[in-house]
């Protein structure tokens, strides 16, 4: 008993130790403060880390994600690679011996994401009680989120030393890249003198050719990165120097964009083939939600005032920002693989490109009116009578569908619902969402057209493409996930094993309600699963009436 209270103090211990180490870590709020970036300039190369030659090892242990885009070698920033060699060169200096291995270098921003979303749901899955932004500063200690990380920028590397003479690496007090133990912080106060000297000396040589190191894992170095420039900045704060020299503040990089030695150039050219071109609106309604979407879904969209064009740092897509009227024309031309723009628009335009995806937003409708006074009671009164509209198509295939002959069409490119107050027609053919526009120009709604909401459109080509056709099979998918992920919430609770059948009728409209955890040597079992929010309310009464306890329930990224 005495042994066993030692040891439960001994872990208390080493956990408020950890705790406070992980305190002065660079924070993904930290980082989000950096935005200083200097895209335009960066053109640097990126070049392949020999495998075993000039004291740089790039070959340590081929991880399946490396495998994927780097082969069996390292991919760096050429300043990193030539920094790499100085601090090699260094450590030399003291054992000629010894060679700096690197690990890790760049690393292709979609695995990134993957990477991140697994540690995501695995630290949401482990604290159900921490709020979002705890969960998220506890992911990237371990996964850097994905628009701060530096292993898509080709400026950060993970490196350790061998000693080729032992033919041993030096003892860093864990392996690198184990993620299985906390002393993998640079502090850990639980390592031995010889493993800190260690750690020491190669912080020592890698910030002497200025990279900046990160406290939660002894090998990472990044330079360049937002890490790096806040990094950098805290040190010249600290040092009272002035320093305003953050040219070098990197943009991720797609597979596309690296310039790799010639051995890579192949599959380069292939990541420039699944390159996709989106169009989208460009200021207006749609905008905002239209963004938002691809943010959710985790792609980085640069979109500023005035911007033409937008890259996204971690998908292959690039965004054209045009009126939404043009969308389907640039679409079918070809000048954009693929768009998001309103059914309406669509319609009117006579459109060849496909219907991918609805995506809810921009829900409207487009729909006859009269004036609120007006002898017009049907649609067939409207008979030799004039309709403004801007949609001029819409509205003749509407009359020669219902075979409404003798319709005057009016083309108006805005301020439709004034034309019946100023005689310049007698009904009008508009956008209709809440009705506030109509009530306001004294107008009744008369017939509904069709239903419309933004779409996701594309051309053949682009569909006939085998790399397009992935890339949008690969956006459509996390636009369903963000979607699907919107109307659900997943609740977590824990109850007597004796009452889980009690509660299985309060899931049994529940999406993936079937995740049962026994907790060993306990009572209770915990249960997850995923609910519609319309009905969460009424499934968590119905849930703590028949045992459930301890409920949480919380908003779900994505559904993949
Ligand atoms: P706008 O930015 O005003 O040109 O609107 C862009 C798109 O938003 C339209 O083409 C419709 O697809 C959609 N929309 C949704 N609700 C409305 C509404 N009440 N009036 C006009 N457009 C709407």
């Amino acid at each position: 008993m005495a042994d066993e209270n030692q040891n439960q103090n001994l872990r208390q211990y080493k956990l408020d130790a950890y705790n406070k180490l992980e305190k002065s870590f660079v924070s993904y709020a930290d980082l989000t403060a950096v935005t200083a970036l200097d895209i335009a300039a960066d053109t640097e190369p990126f070049v392949t880390l020999a495998a075993y030659g000039h004291g740089l090892i790039g070959k340590y242990i081929a991880k399946r994600d490396i495998e994927n885009v780097q082969k069996q070698n390292i991919i760096a920033r050429e300043s990193v690679y030539k920094k790499l060699q100085k601090a090699d060169a260094a450590l030399k200096n003291k054992n000629e011996n010894w060679q700096l291995v690197v690990v890790y270098g760049y690393r292709s921003p979609g695995v990134q994401q993957r990477l991140f979303n697994t540690e995501l749901e695995r630290t949401q899955n482990d604290n159900p009680a921490l709020d979002y932004n705890e969960i998220i500063e506890t992911v990237h200690r371990r996964v850097a989120v994905p628009s701060v990380s530096g292993h898509p920028t080709g400026g950060a590397v993970d490196v350790t030393v061998y000693d080729f003479v032992k033919g041993s690496y030096l003892d860093f007090g864990t392996d690198v890249r184990d993620f299985s133990t906390k002393d993998s912080y640079y502090n850990s106060p639980f390592i031995s003198r010889e493993q800190k000297e260690n750690r020491s000396y190669l912080r020592k040589v890698m910030t002497a050719e200025d990279f900046a190191p990160y406290d939660g894992e002894w090998w990472h170095f990044s330079y360049g990165d937002k890490e790096w420039a806040f990094y950098s900045r805290r040190q010249a704060r600290r040092n009272k120097l002035e320093t305003t020299d953050l040219k070098y503040l990197y943009a991720h990089k797609l597979p596309a964009e690296l310039v790799y030695t010639d051995k890579y150039r192949d599959s380069a050219a292939v990541e420039q083939a699944g390159l996709v071109r989106l169009a989208i609106q460009k200021s207006g309604r749609l905008t905002e939600e239209t963004v938002n979407i691809l943010k959710k879904s985790g792609i980085d969209v640069d979109y500023g005032e005035g911007k033409f064009f937008g890259k996204c740092g971690n998908f292959p897509l690039e965004i054209l920002f045009v009126r939404d009227d043009d969308i389907p024309g640039l679409v079918d031309a070809g000048a954009a693989d693929a768009g998001i723009v309103g059914q309406n628009i669509y319609e009117e335009s006579d459109c060849k490109s496909v219907i991918l995806k609805e995506l809810g937003f921009g829900r409207c409708a487009l729909a006859v009116a009269v004036p609120e006074f007006s002898g017009i009671q049907s649609i067939f009164d409207l008979s030799g009578k004039k309709v403004a509209t801007s949609y001029n198509r819409s509205a003749g295939k509407f009359f020669e569908r219902e075979n409404i002959l003798n319709v005057g069409i009016v083309p108006l490119s805005g301020a439709v619902e004034m034309a019946p107050t100023i005689g310049y027609a007698d009904a009008i053919i508009d956008l209709v969402s809440t009705g506030s526009s109509l009530r306001q120009n004294k107008l009744k709604f008369l017939h509904k057209i069709f239903d419309s909401e933004s779409v996701l459109i594309a051309n053949k080509a682009a569909l006939d493409n085998k790399e397009k056709h992935s890339t949008i099979d690969r956006l459509i998918s996390r636009i369903t996930g963000y979607l699907s992920a919107k109307s659900y919430k997943r609740v977590m609770f824990s109850v007597r094993k004796e009452r889980l059948e009690a509660i299985k009728p309060a899931l049994a409209s529940a999406k993936l309600a079937n995740l049962c955890d026994s907790l060993a040597d306990s009572e209770y079992s915990i249960v997850r699963a995923v609910v519609k929010k319309s009905s969460i309310w009424d499934i968590i009464e119905e849930l703590k009436k028949n045992g459930a306890e301890d409920i949480v329930f919380y908003d779900i990224e994505s559904i993949m």
